[in-house]
């Protein structure tokens, strides 16, 4: 999967999610899972990032 990572929020998403901003948003890259697309964005400068509650559940941390 494609993952895209919000600059705002550094909510992390998958290509296609309805929360995706239309604006600053980058592309992470592709993906087995979203924990390793969490952890790539966070040695990647993104220290906050979190998956999205929506597509990506299962990194996303309250
Ligand atoms: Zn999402």
């Amino acid at each position: 999967m494609l993952y895209c990572i919000n600059t705002e929020t550094y909510e992390v998403h998958v290509i296609g999610c309805p929360f995706i901003p239309k604006k600053k948003k980058i592309f992470l890259g592709t993906y087995e899972n979203p924990s390793a697309a969490v952890a790539d964005a966070k040695i990647n400068g993104y220290p906050d990032a979190n998956g999205c509650y929506s597509c990506c559940s299962s990194a996303h941390i309250e």
